[in-house]
């Protein structure tokens, strides 16, 4: 049965190519009928950040991809915290010592950093590897007498992996194929640490194998860490699971990777959901707090480095389960787009039930204090292809609750020729025989005594505008007669006939 994990270190709140990850993990389960599992990897104490947990926990219902199993959802393979399996992780590091495949060291800060430096000065970088870990005071060359001596007398160590010697460690990945790497040019990574806990890369390759995770989809920084892990599971005599890095996500314009600051810089959010540090109380944007459907959110971050190779570029969740493919991942980075996001956006408000809208906008009309009559649902209707998200509704419609205090300058100049005031006048009179309001009965009725003037469209319907919204946008005015109704309209021209 197919398992992977979304395995986030809680030092912060979860940004998008984080969720991204979880999006392809949860796709990839849903595709095979596989599990999706989180976990927590929480090892590195310093880093540990209060609330970042709920945090990736909620960003992820929120988005819709729950997990099937983790924190509070224990089936079997639990605790899914690894600072709650602590006790299991020392045994496997013991196991590799006493196969010759790890190994104390008891180099103190000051010696490595003298190393670091040493190199520095003949301009090379220091690497703990193979032909440097002899010269280091490590337990290789030491009895293992020796070595329980210095353990007992209470020796600060650490547990390295013994990188092997000059082979060429070949490994798959399911994105971008088989790779070789020259064991020479790794280095013996810490395993465990001094303070009792062991690193990323043994809680994880012990982790993975303990719940059975068969495909492990993260992003490609964990690159350079594959051929490590690799090792590790041959060390233990595993079978490692199938690997796939996904490709990263690089700023909206110059190279690199999307950071936090090109979001502020270009005003989009770069995190799920807002997030306040605990330690400075900033606040960091959120995508759901920018009033962003989380529909929108997983159709763009499925597009981040994945396509179906048709034309096709709205997909609901339940869509994309069965079009997702890991042969369809590119390699190359995949480039954001805040503009594409807004499309994505855009798309599923159009999709969106206007009762829905309508409800959230009579609650944005309740907070303003706005009292009105008109039909909501109408409005929203009438308004809904020019908007984006709901907060648009108030600016594109405000103008059927207030009648507008001042005219756009450059709109009145446009709009307002000699002749206007008797023109608009004249208008009064067409509405005020008016009965039926409807807009199939208001429209022909000004149209036609348009048409009868003899005068050009554009010299009623531009100050007519101006008189009703303020400026020269809106939708149909005809449409806004109508629902403004017969006194509302009048007053409204009266108002601006100077
Ligand atoms: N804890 C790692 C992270 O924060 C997990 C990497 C992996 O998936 O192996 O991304």
């Amino acid at each position: 049965k197919v398992r992977v994990r979304f395995a986030p270190s809680p030092t912060g709140p979860l940004h998008i190519g984080g969720v991204r990850t979880a999006l392809f993990n949860y796709l990839f389960a849903k595709k095979h009928g596989g599990d999706f599992v989180l976990r927590i990897e929480d090892t590195d104490q310093k880093r540990y950040v209060p609330g970042a947990e709920q945090y990736i926990i909620d960003a992820l219902n929120w988005c819709g991809i729950p997990f099937d199993e983790g924190v509070g959802k224990d089936a079997g393979f639990g605790p899914y915290r690894q600072s709650e399996r602590k006790h299991l992780y020392r045994q496997y590091a013991d196991e590799l010592i006493e196969n010759g495949k790890a190994y104390y060291a008891f180099d103190t800060a000051e010696k490595l950093d003298f190393h670091r430096k040493d190199h520095e000065a003949k301009g090379k970088t220091f690497i703990y590897n193979w032909h440097n870990r002899l010269k280091l005071t490590n337990s290789l060359s030491l009895s293992a007498d020796e070595v329980q001596k210095r353990i007992d007398a209470g020796e600060e160590y650490v547990i390295r992996f013994k990188s092997p010697e000059g082979v060429t460690v070949r490994l798959e990945d399911e994105i971008r194929g088989s790779i070789k790497i020259d064991s020479n040019t790794l280095d013996d990574k810490v395993l465990f640490k001094s303070d009792g806990m062991p690193t990323y890369h043994l809680a994880n390759i012990v982790d993975d194998h303990l719940m059975e995770i068969t495909h492990v989809i993260r992003g490609e920084e964990w690159l350079p860490s594959l051929a490590l892990h690799q090792l590790l599971y041959d060390a233990f005599g595993w079978q490692a699971p199938k690997f796939a890095h996904l490709p990263l996500i690089m700023k909206p314009v110059g190279k690199g990777k999307l950071s936090k600051r090109d979001g502020d810089k270009m005003g989009f959010p770069v995190f799920p959901m807002e997030w306040k540090d605990p330690k400075t109380g900033d606040i960091s944007r959120g995508y759901k707090e920018d009033g962003y459907l989380p529909e929108a959110v997983v159709n763009f971050l499925a597009f981040l480095g994945w396509n179906p190779g048709t034309e096709q570029e709205l997909f609901s969740l339940e869509e994309l389960v069965p079009a997702f493919d890991l042969s369809k991942v590119n390699k190359g980075g995949a480039k954001f787009d805040p503009d594409k996001t807004k499309w994505y956006q855009h798309q599923y408000l159009q999709k969106l039930d206007n009762s829905i809208i309508s409800a959230q906008f009579s609650s944005i009309l309740d907070e303003k204090g706005i009292k009105t009559e008109q039909n909501i649902e109408n409005i929203v209707q009438m308004l809904k292809e020019r908007a984006t998200f709901i907060s648009d509704f108030w600016e594109l419609s405000s103008f059927f609750f207030q009648a507008p205090e001042s005219y756009d300058e450059k709109a009145s100049k446009k709009a307002w020729k000699e002749g206007t005031n008797e023109l608009m006048q004249e208008l009064i009179s067409v509405i005020e025989g008016i009965n039926d309001f409807s807009s199939e009965n208001v429209t022909p009725t000004i149209k036609n005594w348009i048409t009868s003037k003899e005068i050009g469209f554009g010299k009623v319907m531009m100050p007519l505008r101006l008189s009703l919204v303020g400026s020269l946008q809106g939708p149909d005015v005809f449409e806004i007669v109508s629902m403004l109704g017969k006194e509302e309209s009048i007053d409204r021209i009266h108002n601006a006939i100077k």
